[in-house]
């Protein structure tokens, strides 16, 4: 039945998400609303008071989020202004003085900052590595599990369902930070997490333009806990911002399936390449995360990591590429790479190279990278 959306394709899915039943003389999805406060006389029965507490915009891409991350389910979805802002949302609105989080150790470059002020409230913080070996023992006692998969910047995978069931039977929360995939390519809550964390700014925005995030749970109270956090700490998202990601929506599918194409396209290039070494994409078929991956990832994402001999060499390459801009953040719809190596944080090696594939005609990028690979290499 094509009526409910479960049944529907991806594409469909994206393109009506979140979207009110249409009506005589309006829009089909409602433009940005400019208020801070709404008409509310007398006792306080409308949904929309003061915009702190809650905005007609929220509402719209809320209910768009909780449809692509679990289609068959009942979920609430809370936007906050940024991936962070969703990320310190959960741990803030959880955590409590004496509990213990699993983080990952190779995560996301902000999550050692977040290790900092959660140990400064007593909050007892364990890392471990995102592999498929994980070691479960690091779950005994734990209160929440924070899981990355695939990481960022090196694309390790772990097996979300396995780690989920374990970290249940010893009673903790699991949360899935699903920026890399996007609900497009991985849906946490279906294989068993208790929340999915996501940042808009990357793919599902896909414009490079604007800050957003959003946290997905089953769990009433929590979403509960997330909404009074958003309301108090007042990390609220603006009408213009949330209007955007949700226009940008749309075309989610259609911007996806031409990255994750031309992301293995590069990736299957490289791994060729004799100067180049440490390819990794979840989607390729030599890669350690592979047979993980296309279990629990129906697309691989749009990042590529790779390393060239050293700084020098990743400099010359990256001045050459014409097509490809150098950029930090990914998922964007125009190409991108950086060299992770001068920020200082991530732990990788100095030729180090993330590569976010936009959306542009696969020839033109192979091309690029091709080219400007022999100008690093004829230079050396
Ligand atoms: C970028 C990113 C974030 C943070 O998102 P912002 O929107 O930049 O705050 C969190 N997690 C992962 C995996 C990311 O790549």
């Amino acid at each position: 039945m094509l009526g409910t959306n479960a049944e529907r394709g991806e594409g469909t899915r994206s393109v009506r998400a979140g979207r009110p039943q249409p009506g005589i003389g309006e829009p089909s999805l409602p433009g940005p609303v400019f208020a801070s406060h709404f008409h509310a006389p007398g006792e306080l029965t409308g949904n929309y008071t003061y915009g702190r507490n809650g905005h007609p915009n929220w509402t719209l891409l809320e209910n768009a989020f909780s449809e692509l991350e679990a289609p068959n389910e009942k979920v609430q979805s809370v936007v906050f202004p940024s991936g962070m802002a969703s990320i310190s949302a959960v741990l803030m609105s959880t955590l409590r003085p004496g509990n213990v989080v699993v983080l990952p150790s190779d995560g996301f470059q902000n999550l050692p900052l977040a290790q900092a002020w959660l140990e400064a409230n007593g909050v007892i913080v364990r890392l471990a590595p995102t592999v498929d070996d994980f070691p479960v023992d690091q779950l005994d006692d734990a209160d929440m599990l924070w899981i990355e998969s695939p990481s960022n910047p090196w694309l390790n995978v772990c097996d979300i369902e396995r780690l989920t069931r374990a970290a249940h039977e010893r009673g903790a929360l699991v949360a899935v930070d699903n920026s890399l995939a996007t609900p497009l390519g991985q849906r946490p809550l279906l294989l068993g997490a208790d929340i999915s964390v996501c940042s808009v700014t990357k793919s599902l925005s896909g414009h490079g333009d604007l800050f957003l995030g959003y946290v997905t749970c089953r769990d009433n109270g929590l979403a509960d806990a997330l909404r009074l956090w958003r309301k108090t700490s007042g990390a609220i998202p603006g009408p213009m911002e949330v209007w955007l990601a949700h226009r940008s929506l749309a075309t989610l599918q259609l911007r996806l399936e031409r990255q994750c194409a031309n992301a293995l396209a590069v990736a299957q290039l490289l791994v060729d390449m004799d100067d180049v070494t440490s390819v990794r994409y979840p989607g390729l078929s030599c890669d350690p995360s592979y047979s993980t991956a296309s279990r629990q990832m129906k697309s691989f994402g749009p990042m590529v990591a790779f390393v060239l001999p050293d700084k020098a060499y990743a400099e010359r390459f990256l001045g050459s590429l014409k097509l490809v801009g150098e950029a930090t953040g990914f998922g964007g719809v125009e190409s991108t790479a950086e060299r992770r190596g001068r920020w200082g944080v991530d732990v990788v090696p100095e030729g180090f190279i993330r590569f976010s594939a936009g959306i542009e005609d696969t020839d033109d990028l192979v091309r690029d990278i091709v080219e400007a690979l022999a100008a690093a290499r004829l230079s050396r």
